[in-house]
């Protein structure tokens, strides 16, 4: 199971600039202007062999002029109820405000860590003023320079110490993972209800885990499968149902432990920017996906063009990733319902796909005999023979040839080597 890092603190201390430092992400747009940062909630980190996850809760405020103590009281209680280390970020050149009290007053209680991070520690003199920041009460701030990157060493060895995660539970293999994600009254609960009713008798609980535990078992329609985070999902908080972001952090921890994503979609409403968000969630974690436009007894015109102007639109929000299927269904007259879950099962099936090096190259190097690689300045480019890469996430293969700058490595999926 992996860590999740939440980077919180006030507009303009240089959560974006760490954020993009920490997952190395280029197409961030970073600017003094507060605000216009917004392609930047989400991506991966890896340190000292251990990858876990990192959010940036100022990617989701749209305009951070507006951004008002409330709004950031409850980015970092959302946080704290999903991340499992807090870095509180802080500038070095203002020294502390008003609003740095007051998001220290929420983080003092949390049980989650949290770091203190003094940013914009350009230089060394400046160290002298971080020894301002211990009044608030978190201990000792780490020095560091987002923009030079000095001091994210230590500050990366701090997170990754303090991480208390406990191992992934342990599920049987074979077995799909579910994860339902989607915009809050995308009709999550409702398809999980669909899934459910009148099998209530068949809710194993796994053995030996708590009542926490993200994973239920069921069997519907013949299929077994895992749900993952059912209870947090049918755990409604209507508080924080309407930010933007929350339905967005809610969905990181179901789709990191899933193998396929069923992303709901209300017909009524279309895609809106936080389907895309989840989107990349899935996109960056390599998970497969259904996508579900739900409510689809309620939309009138079901003809062949409204259906192709949906898909298309979906394809178009989504590109460059378009390679999933995309059922119509009703979670409410649980129209396809069943369809969803046959998709899922087949989505599965295709990530565990296992081919044999005889079967493989039997049927690929007469391919590429017949459609050969260019040649490379004059030289003749030979792939020798293909194989599987075992143990990936989505079936990766590796082609073996004479010349290696000469091929372009073509993996399905990401390229790992
Ligand atoms: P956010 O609103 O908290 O996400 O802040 P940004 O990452 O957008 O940064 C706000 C401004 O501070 C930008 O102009 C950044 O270039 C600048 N900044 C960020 N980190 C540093 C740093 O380590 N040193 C200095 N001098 N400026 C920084
Ligand atoms: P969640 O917030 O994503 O879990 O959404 P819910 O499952 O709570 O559904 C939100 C609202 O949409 C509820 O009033 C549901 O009854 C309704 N709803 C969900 N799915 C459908 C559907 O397929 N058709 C219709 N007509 N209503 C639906």
């Amino acid at each position: 199971m992996g860590n999740l890092v939440a980077i919180v603190g006030r507009p303009n201390v240089g959560k974006s600039t760490l954020f993009n430092r920490l997952t190395k992400t280029r197409h961030a747009i970073v600017s003094g202007e507060a605000g216009t940062t917004r392609d930047r909630q989400y991506g991966k980190c890896e340190w000292c062999n251990k990858e876990f996850s990192v959010v940036d809760t100022g990617g989701w405020v749209v305009n951070s002029d507006d951004v008002f103590e409330e709004e950031i009281r409850r980015q970092v209680k959302i946080a704290l109820d999903e991340c499992d280390v807090i870095l509180f970020l802080v500038d070095v050149k203002t020294g502390v405000t008003d609003l740095d009290e007051a998001v220290a007053d929420i983080l003092r209680r949390s049980k989650v860590p949290v770091i203190l991070v003094a940013n914009k520690t350009d230089t060394n003199e400046l160290r002298y003023d971080a020894a301002d920041f211990y009044r608030l009460g978190l201990g000792e701030p780490m020095c560091i320079s987002s923009a030079s990157g000095s001091g994210t060493g230590d500050l990366l060895d701090k997170v990754v110490a303090s991480f208390t995660k406990e191992l992934a539970e342990a599920v049987e293999d074979n077995i799909p993972r579910i994860a339902v994600v989607g915009r809050p009254n995308a009709g999550k609960s409702s398809i999980i209800n669909a899934f459910l009713d009148d099998n209530r008798n068949v809710v194993t609980d796994i053995a030996g885990t708590t009542r926490d535990s993200i994973y239920t078992k069921y069997e519907k329609f013949g299929f077994n499968f895992y749900l993952v985070d059912t209870a947090g999902i049918r755990k409604k908080n209507k508080v924080n149902e309407d930010l933007e972001y929350y339905s967005v952090m809610r969905s990181i921890r179901a789709i990191e432990n899933a193998d396929v994503c069923v992303l709901m979609i209300d017909a009524t409403r279309g895609i809106e920017g936080q389907d895309i968000n989840i989107f990349q969630i899935v996109q960056k974690n390599q998970k497969g996906l259904v996508v579900v436009v739900n409510k689809w007894d309620l939309v009138e015109d079901k003809s062949n063009e409204a259906i192709r102007y949906f898909e298309r639109t979906i394809r178009e929000r989504f590109a460059p990733f378009t390679d999933f299927n995309i059922i119509f269904a009703s979670a409410v007259t649980k129209q396809r319902i069943f369809k969803v879950l046959e998709e899922v099962q087949r989505i599965y099936n295709v990530r565990t796909t296992k081919v044999s090096t005889r079967q493989l190259n039997e049927v690929m190097l007469p391919i590429i005999e017949a459609t050969p690689p260019p040649s490379l300045k004059g030289k003749y480019i030979k792939i020798k023979y293909c194989m599987q890469i075992p143990e990936t996430r989505v079936p990766s293969f590796v082609f073996y040839a004479n010349l290696r700058e000469g091929v372009v490595q073509k993996v399905f999926g990401k390229s790992d080597s």
